[in-house]
C-alpha cells in the first residue's frame, strides 16, 4: 500500500503535538492529511465522504469534549470504519484496555502507541497498513479483486456454493464431519476463495445473504449424508457481523429444521472476536442456537482477544485452534506450548478440540500424542466440492487401524438398547446396523429390558438413564447385583451428558463400561462400543452393588432400591484442607495403569465423591477416568505402584 494514496484523519487537541505526528507524516510520504482537534470534529470529518473517505485514523485519548474513547465508540457505527492506531501519554494498562475496547468494537487497530511516537514506529504501524487479517491476504498479486456490485450479482445468480472439508476424529482416524467453506464458482474464472469477497460483503454488512445460502446448502448436503448413513456434522461459519440481528437465530433454526436436518449435527464456527463480541444481542442469538441443539464453536482460537471469563460465558461445545499456530508448532516450542495447552483447557471446560491446518503426519502425531479430538487440513484432504466430497466419503480409509476397528465377528455381537425417546433410539439402532452389528434389539423401558433378558443373554446393552418407570442406573444396578436375569458381566454403556456428576459417580460405583453423550456420532459410538467389549471386567461381589444408591434427584426414580447410601456415590465434600496422609507418587492420568491403588478421594469439580482412596485401578476404572478427565478436579492422581509381590 502507498501511504501518498491514504486519506489519513489526525485526531489531537494538542496543536503542537498535532502538528508534530502531521510532519512525520508528510515526512512518511503523506499527502492527504486531515486534522480534528476532538472526537466530534473527527467524526464529522469521517462522515463527510464528499471530503473523502478516511483510511486510516490516528487518534488520542484524552481530549476534551469527546474523548478517544468515545470517538472510537461513534467509529464503531460507521458503515465504513477507518483503521485505528491510537496514540496516547496515558500509562500502559489504560492502553492496553483501551486496545481490548477497540477490538471488542470491531475496530481494525493497526497498533497502539506511547507518545511520544517516533518515526520509526510510525512508519512500522503504517507498513502493516492493508494487510490486515493474513487469513484475507489474495494467493497472489494478480488474483482477482471484485466490487460489492459484482459480489451481489454472483449470489443472486446462484454461484456460490459450499466446499467441504473432512473432518477426522484423532483417536479412531473415521471421519466425523467437514467445514463448510464458502466458494464463488465464477463463470470465467473458476473456484474463488473467501478472501476476495468475505471482507467486502462484511465490511458492507451484507455477509447475511451468503451466510443464509451456505447454510440452507450445507443443511440439505447434510441430510443427505444421512440419508445414506453418513452421520456427519456440518459446520458453517458464522461471523461477529451477523451476530448483532435480532432475528438471526430464528432464521437460523427455522432453516436448518426445514431442510430436515436435527441442529445437534450443525456446528456454528464462530469467530473468537464475534463469541467475545459483548452486546446483549449477540449472547441471546448464542444462546437460544445453543438451547435448540446447535453446537457452537470458537474459531480460529488464539488470533482473537478472549480471556478465559468470557470464553466461559459463552455455551460452546468445541474450540478451534488456529492453522497458524498449528502449521508451526512441529518447529517452535512456543507455539507448541500454545497448541498443547488450548487443547488441555478444551479439555477442562468439557468442549472438543479441533486442530486446524493439519498438513502433514507430523502435525498429526503431534497433535494425537497431545490428546487433540479432532483433525482438520490438507494432510487429510482440501475443502472439496459436494461431488468430490461425496466420492471421498466412499473412498476415505481411516488415518489410523485401531485395534478397535476389526469388522469381524461383530455380526455374533448381541446388543440392546434401551431408550423410551423413540427417536433417539431409532437413530442408535441405525448406526449399530450400519456398524455392523445386526444383533441389535430395542426397547423402550427398562422393565420390558428386564423381561427381555428373561429369554435372551446380551453381551452390550446400551441404556438411557431417565426414563419413567425404572431408571437407567436402576437397571444397571439389577444387573450388576445379580438380581436380574441378565449376566452380572454384562458390558453396559451409559446415555448421558456430562452435566450431573451425582449420575456419573453412581455410573462409576456400578462399573459402567463407558458414556455415550449425544448427538450420537457413529465413529464415537463405534470405539466406545469396542473399547467396552474389549474392556477387562474385574466385578466386585453382588453386595458392594447392592449397597449403591440409584434414585437421584431430577431423574426418575419409581422403581429404586431403598439401601443406605454407600460407595463412593454421591458423598459431596470438598477435599479437606488438612494434609492428606498417603504414601504414594502423584502421576497424571495418562500414565495410570492398571494394579496401582489410588492414595486419595477423587472428585468432581462440583465436590461430588467420584472414587474413594483405596481403590484397586483396573483397565475399567482407568478408561472411566479417561472418559471422565475434564470433569475431575484432579488432572493427576497420587498411587501406589502394585508391590512387586502382588
Ligand atoms: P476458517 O473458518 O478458519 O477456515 C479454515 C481455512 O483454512 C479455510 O480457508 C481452509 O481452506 C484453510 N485450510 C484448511 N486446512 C488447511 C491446511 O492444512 N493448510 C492451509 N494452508 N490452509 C488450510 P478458506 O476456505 O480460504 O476460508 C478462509 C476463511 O473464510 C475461513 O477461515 C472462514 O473464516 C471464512 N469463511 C469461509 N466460508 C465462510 C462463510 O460461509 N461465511 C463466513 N462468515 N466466513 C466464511
Ligand atoms: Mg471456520
Ligand atoms: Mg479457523
Amino acid at each position: 500500500m502507498n501511504i501518498s494514496e491514504l486519506n489519513l484523519l489526525v485526531v489531537e487537541d494538542d496543536a503542537f503535538q498535532r502538528q508534530l505526528i502531521v510532519n512525520m507524516l508528510h515526512s512518511l510520504g503523506a499527502t492527504n492529511i486531515a486534522e480534528a482537534a476532538d472526537g466530534q470534529k473527527a467524526i464529522d470529518r469521517v462522515r463527510d465522504t464528499q471530503a473523502g473517505r478516511i483510511d486510516l485514523v490516528l487518534c488520542d485519548l484524552s481530549m476534551p469534549q469527546m474523548d478517544g474513547l468515545e470517538f472510537l465508540r461513534h467509529l464503531s457505527a460507521e458503515s465504513c470504519k477507518p483503521t485505528v492506531i491510537i496514540a496516547s501519554a496515558l500509562d500502559d494498562k489504560l492502553l492496553s484496555s483501551a486496545d481490548r475496547m477497540a477490538k471488542m468494537y470491531g475496530l481494525h487497530l493497526l497498533g497502539v502507541a506511547k507518545k511520544p511516537i517516533t518515526l520509526a514506529y510510525l512508519k512500522d504501524m503504517l507498513s502493516n497498513y492493508g494487510k490486515r487479517d493474513k487469513k484475507w491476504q489474495a494467493p497472489s498479486a494478480a488474483a482477482p479483486s471484485f466490487t460489492l456490485e459484482e459480489i451481489a450479482q454472483g449470489l443472486r445468480d446462484g454461484q456460490f456454493e459450499p466446499f467441504f472439508q473432512p473432518k477426522v476424529d484423532m483417536r479412531s482416524g473415521r471421519l466425523v464431519g467437514a467445514e463448510a467453506l464458502a466458494r464463488w464458482v465464477h463463470p470465467s474464472l473458476g473456484v474463488i476463495a473467501p478472501y476476495a469477497f468475505i471482507p467486502l460483503l462484511e465490511q458492507h454488512r451484507q455477509l447475511d445473504a451468503l451466510t443464509f445460502v451456505m447454510l440452507q446448502r450445507a443443511a440439505e448436503a447434510c441430510r443427505t449424508f444421512h440419508a445414506k448413513g453418513q452421520l456427519l456434522t456440518i459446520s458453517v461459519n458464522l461471523s461477529l457481523s451477523s451476530l448483532g440481528e435480532a432475528k438471526l437465530a430464528d432464521q437460523i433454526i427455522r432453516m436448518v429444521k426445514q431442510a430436515g436436518v436435527d441442529p445437534h449435527y450443525i456446528v456454528l464456527e464462530i469467530t473468537e472476536s464475534a463469541a467475545m463480541t459483548d452486546t446483549g444481542q449477540a449472547l441471546e442469538n448464542l444462546t437460544r442456537l445453543s438451547m435448540h441443539g446447535f453446537v457452537l464453536s470458537i474459531d480460529d482460537y488464539g488470533t482473537g482477544y478472549s480471556s478465559m471469563q468470557q470464553l466461559t460465558r459463552i455455551c460452546f461445545g468445541e474450540l478451534k485452534i488456529d492453522q497458524s499456530f498449528v502449521m508451526d508448532a512441529t518447529q517452535d516450542a512456543a507455539l507448541r506450548i500454545v497448541v498443547e495447552s488450548s487443547i488441555e483447557m478444551a479439555h477442562k471446560l468439557q468442549v472438543k478440540s479441533v486442530a486446524e491446518g493439519v498438513e502433514t503426519q507430523q502435525h498429526w502425531d503431534m497433535l494425537r500424542d497431545m490428546g487433540c479430538d479432532t483433525a482438520q487440513g490438507y494432510f487429510i484432504a482440501k475443502p472439496l466440492s459436494l461431488s468430490a466430497f461425496n466420492e471421498f466419503i466412499t473412498s476415505y480409509k481411516t488415518k489410523l487401524a485401531p485395534a478397535a476397528q476389526l469388522k469381524s465377528g461383530r455380526e455374533h455381537v448381541k446388543l440392546l438398547v434401551v431408550d423410551d425417546d423413540d427417536f433417539t433410539r431409532s437413530i442408535i439402532v441405525r448406526i449399530l446396523r450400519d456398524l455392523g452389528f445386526v444383533q441389535t434389539r430395542d426397547v423402550a423401558s427398562a422393565t420390558a429390558a428386564l423381561l427381555l433378558c428373561e429369554s435372551q443373554s446380551f453381551d452390550l446393552i446400551v441404556t438411557d438413564v431417565d426414563m419413567p418407570g425404572m431408571n437407567g442406573l436402576e437397571f444397571a444396578h439389577r444387573i450388576r447385583s445379580g438380581k436380574s436375569h441378565a449376566k452380572a458381566d454384562t458390558r453396559i454403556l451409559i446415555l448421558t451428558g456430562y452435566s450431573n456428576s451425582e449420575l456419573l459417580s453412581v455410573a462409576l460405583a456400578l462399573d459402567v463400561n463407558g458414556f455415550l453423550v449425544k448427538p450420537i456420532v457413529p465413529a464415537v459410538m463405534e470405539e466406545k462400543i469396542m473399547q467396552a467389549l474389549n474392556e477387562k471386567l474385574h466385578l466386585r461381589p453382588p453386595l458392594a452393588y447392592q449397597a449403591v444408591v440409584t434414585g437421584l434427584p431430577g431423574i426418575h426414580n419409581d422403581a429404586v432400591s431403598k439401601q443406605p447410601r454407600s460407595g463412593a456415590a454421591i458423598i459431596k465434600q470438598q477435599p479437606a484442607a488438612a494434609p492428606k496422609k498417603h504414601h504414594g507418587v502423584s502421576i497424571p492420568l495418562r500414565q495410570l495403569r492398571a494394579g496401582m491403588t489410588v492414595c486419595e478421594d477423587i472428585y468432581a469439580k462440583d465436590g461430588t465423591l467420584m472414587m474413594k482412596r483405596g481403590q484397586l485401578l483396573t483397565e475399567l476404572t482407568i478408561n472411566r477416568l479417561h472418559d471422565l478427565s475434564g470433569f475431575l478436579q484432579a488432572t493427576s492422581f497420587t498411587v501406589e505402584e502394585a508391590s512387586p509381590s502382588a
